[in-house]
């Protein structure tokens, strides 16, 4: 693939372009595919029809949604999902509280579900279906 920022090839887990040091997918002006140039903002790359924001999603890939969904049903009350998306210490004080006598266990529920939900880095969850 390329590299947003500079159109520069890099691998496909590049973490850091080498030719301009950002993350290859963090710019906008190029087609991580095809290297055309992108407006800012595309969500679509108009030469080849890939999804730019949809891989961009993937590049910052948090956990899985319906894993956070399952365990915030079942066990919400512990901060399970808490913990599997990394906020460890909400966990511990969900865990404490029976996640707030369950209501902050049924408002994180509600969060996921309309995918407002984001993890310890502020990444949203990835739904794969
Ligand atoms: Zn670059
Ligand atoms: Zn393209």
């Amino acid at each position: 693939m390329y590299c947003r920022n500079c159109g520069n090839e890099v691998y496909e887990k590049a973490v850091m372009c080498v030719a301009c040091g950002t993350p290859p997918k963090a710019g906008d002006k190029y087609c991580y595919h095809c290297k055309s140039e992108t407006p800012p903002n595309a969500s679509v790359c108009m030469k080849c029809g890939v999804s730019l924001s949809h891989n961009y999603h993937y590049s910052t890939e948090g956990e899985d949604w319906l894993t956070a969904l399952l365990l915030c049903f079942f066990l919400g009350i512990f901060g399970v999902h808490r913990f599997y998306t990394g906020h460890t210490g909400i966990g511990v004080v969900q865990l404490l509280t029976l996640g707030g006598c369950g209501i902050w266990a049924l408002i994180d529920f509600i969060l996921i579900i309309v995918g407002s939900y984001r993890d310890a880095n502020g990444r949203l969850l990835v739904r794969r279906f």
